[in-house]
Parts: structure tokens; C-alpha cells; sequence
């Protein structure tokens, strides 16, 4: 039998075999879908270049080892009802895929999985989990160094940040999937030697490139979730483009957080990629500078805990007359989540420190995920210096933030010798003009 400790094993889908594919066996992201054959919204696993249709699995009876309660979250829309099952209901359902998509697998089963695959090309991908709550973390200090750098050059990194991580609570309802257009926001701004703000489309709109975790297990209220269990509370995690207008941003937030400056739109990739996949590529956080304190005992992990993820992001931009001349987005940015200040765990601790309790569906994001090194800068507001000084394009255009007809692309994937590659997808989308 395959099981999720078998990193080489291969599946009949030969497409899910070839070298470089990021949706090998061993990954099998959760998505929701429809398809032309199929008009209701599915639960579906990548598996190669193709969707395995959970809906169809069940009604063929391969599920049904798994239990009334599995064999009906699968059949749901979004991945919600699973989660709700709980960890070990999750390590079933992937054992149980891994078996039927394992080269292994009885040619009568095989025929009968074979039925309810299609092809990624033709199907659309809605948002894979109806999201409760949405906190939005600030868990890369290069980011924070580099954008203090840019409001507080005598003290770039505030002292709190060292101790405590920090975050602002988000919107859910303008969460929306990979590949949906993005309406320049206006809003209220403050124009550089003006007196008084104008109210109009944003002049400064930008991304933020960052990774996401569902909270697939909850907590109750009153009862902090320690450190050292947090990660179970984890069913997978995805791309996330916190889309940003930072002239609102930096008129609105004196003195309290982000509002309409982030909550006109937030991209998230199609794909939950399974926490048991990202196995191999667990590692431990990078190491802290000189200078800096531990955390707190609550946000303390073990010596030996690889609570950091051995993930590489990067940002890619075209533009429209890039799109037009059949131009290759160009690649503005790359950084790894294994050089972010706190892991995920540390952020549900936090999270749920005070009492707070997290809900099946939560949403926990990271933060703009930015790197030590130039060329690793996850937004715009840093690559430019707020817009001081811009990025010139292959094709001559230059860019200091985004403009109308621009596409933005983050790419996520887990590389590592000897392992089969985990692509976390894409989270795509275009810019279109403000509304005026
Ligand atoms: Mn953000």
C-alpha cells in the first residue's frame, strides 16, 4: 500500500509522473471546481494535469471505507465540511487517494478513479473554503525593517516587533479566487504638500505576495492553543496577494490599522496544499540576528521544532501591452518562507493567547513575505522605495506601482534533492480601471 511516507512512489496519471511537475503523488492539493460535464461546484485533488472529482469518487463507492461522515463532506462544495472532520479524517482520505491513485491500484479501481478525473485546462476553480475570519499577520521582518525603513529611517523596526507578532484583522467578504479581476479602489488620500485629502481612484495600488493557512481543526473560547499544538489546528496552506492602495493606506491608518487601503480585494490561490505534503520541506526557521530576544515562553517552540517551511514565492508582473505582445511575465521578485520571523504556529498561539477562539474555515496569512537579499522584496512599496525609484521592465516599461491592464502572478512551490517538486499554483490577477 502507498502511504504519505512514500516519497517516491509514482501514480498511473502519467502526467503526475514527469520531471518539474509540481502536482506529483505526493502533494494532492484540495480546490473547488465546475466543469463544462459537470455545472455544480465540486470538491477536487490535483493530481498531474488533472482534477480528481471527490463528488464522483464517492458516488462510485470508493470512499465509502472512510465513513458516512467523509463520504458526505466530500460530496460538499467548498472544503469546509472536511476540514470539520478533523486530522485524522484528513490523514484517511489522503492515505485512501494515495492508494487510489498509486501505481498499484486494481485496473477495475483505476478505470473508476480514471472516470471522474478532468482535465485542469477545463475546468474553473472557485474559492476552496467559505473563510470565517481573516487575520492578516506581518511575520517577515525584512518587510517590516525595510518598509520602517521608509516612514522611520532613525528607527526602521519598531520594538514591539521583536516580541510580539503582529497583525490586523481582515475581510473576508472581498476574498476572491485566482484569476478574478481587480478593480482599481478609490478612496480618500492625501496628495504630498496638499492640506486637504481628495477622494479619488488610488495613485499608489500594489501587492503584497503572501502565504496563507486554513484553520482546518477550531479552539474553543477562553482556551489558548499552545504553541506546540498549533500546527494540527493547520489543514494547508495557500498563495495569498493582499492587493493594497497604500496613499488610503497611509492617510487612513493614524493611528488605527489597515481598512480601505487592503479590504477592496484579496487574491487567494485555487489550490490547499495538505500540510502533510509540505513534510519534507519542513525546516526551522531561519535563525535570529544578533540582539534579538527569544519569544516569550508561550511562543517558545522546541529546540529541534522545523516549524518553518522551506517555501519559495515569487511575483510576476505583466503588463498589458506584455499580454498583447505575447511577452513572458517577467519575475520582479523571489523570497523564501524559511526566513520569515515567526512560523504559523507561532501566529495561531498568539492568535489564540488572549482567548480568542478560531474557527473551521479561519484564514491565517503571513504577511508580505519578503527576503535579506535585493530581489527579494515582496511588494512594490519596497522594490521602489515608495515609488522613488521604479522598476524599469524588459520591454522598457517602468513601473513604480501598478497600473489599469497589469497582471500580477505569484508562484509558490517546494523544492528539495532526491523529492518530487510541490507546486502551491498560481494566485493570478488583472488590474481594471476604478469606477468613476
Ligand atoms: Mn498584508
Amino acid at each position: 500500500m502507498t502511504t504519505v511516507q512514500d516519497w517516491q512512489a509514482k501514480s498511473w496519471v502519467a502526467s503526475a509522473n514527469e520531471a518539474g511537475c509540481g502536482f506529483p503523488l505526493q502533494g494532492l492539493p484540495y480546490c473547488s471546481f465546475t466543469s463544462e460535464d459537470n455545472r455544480s461546484v465540486r470538491i477536487g485533488v490535483g493530481i498531474g494535469a488533472e482534477v480528481l472529482d471527490l463528488h464522483a469518487l464517492s458516488g462510485a463507492g470508493l470512499l465509502a471505507s472512510l465513513g458516512g461522515e467523509v463520504v458526505s463532506a466530500c460530496c460538499a462544495a467548498q472544503l469546509n465540511a472536511l476540514m470539520g472532520c478533523g486530522p485524522e479524517a484528513w490523514r484517511m482520505l489522503r492515505g485512501r487517494l494515495l492508494e487510489l491513485l498509486g501505481e498499484g491500484v486494481a485496473a477495475e479501481q483505476r478505470e473508476m478513479v480514471a472516470a471522474a478525473l478532468t482535465p485542469v485546462a477545463d475546468v474553473r476553480f472557485g474559492l476552496p473554503v467559505a473563510v470565517g475570519d481573516y487575520t492578516d499577520f506581518y511575520a517577515s521582518i525584512h518587510h517590516a525593517r525595510k518598509v520602517g525603513s521608509l516612514f522611520r529611517p532613525e528607527q526602521p523596526l519598531l520594538p514591539n516587533y521583536a516580541w510580539v507578532p503582529i497583525g490586523y484583522h481582515g475581510r473576508t467578504s472581498s476574498l476572491v479566487v485566482s484569476g478574478t479581476e481587480v478593480r482599481r479602489p478609490s478612496g480618500q488620500y492625501r496628495v504630498a504638500g496638499a492640506e486637504a485629502p481628495v477622494l479619488g481612484p488610488t495613485r499608489q495600488l500594489d501587492y503584497e505576495m503572501e502565504v496563507a493557512a486554513y484553520i482546518g481543526a477550531g479552539s474553543a473560547m477562553g482556551e489558548p492553543v499552545g504553541v506546540t499544538e498549533a500546527e494540527g489546528h493547520i489543514f494547508g496552506i495557500s498563495l495569498l496577494n493582499d492587493w493594497s492602495a497604500r496613499d488610503i493606506q497611509a492617510w487612513e491608518a493614524q493611528p488605527l490599522g489597515p481598512f480601505l487601503g487592503k479590504n477592496f480585494a484579496t487574491s487567494l490561490s485555487p489550490w490547499v496544499v495538505p500540510m502533510e505534503a509540505l513534510e519534507p520541506f519542513r525546516v526551522r526557521l531561519a535563525e535570529r540576528e544578533n540582539g534579538m530576544p527569544g519569544p516569550l515562553p508561550h511562543l517558545q517552540e522546541g529546540g529541534d521544532a522545523r516549524s518553518g517551511v522551506n517555501l519559495s514565492v515569487e511575483v510576476y508582473l505583466r503588463t498589458a501591452l506584455m499580454i498583447s505582445d505575447l511577452l513572458e511575465p517577467f519575475r520582479i521578485s523571489a523570497a523564501n518562507c524559511r526566513e520569515l520571523y515567526w512560523s504559523f504556529a507561532q501566529m495561531v498561539a498568539h492568535h489564540t493567547s488572549n482567548g480568542c477562539n478560531l474557527r473551521v474555515g479561519d484564514l491565517i496569512a503571513s504577511g508580505t513575505v519578503s527576503g535579506s537579499a535585493a530581489g527579494s522584496e515582496g511588494c512594490l512599496l519596497e522594490c521602489t522605495r515608495r515609488g522613488v525609484q521604479p522598476i524599469t521592465l524588459p520591454n522598457g516599461e517602468v513601473r513604480a506601482f501598478l497600473e489599469d491592464g497589469d497582471e500580477v502572478i505569484l508562484r509558490g512551490f517546494c523544492e528539495r534533492e532526491g523529492f518530487r517538486r510541490i507546486s502551491l499554483g498560481e494566485c493570478r490577477g488583472i488590474v481594471r480601471a476604478a469606477v468613476v
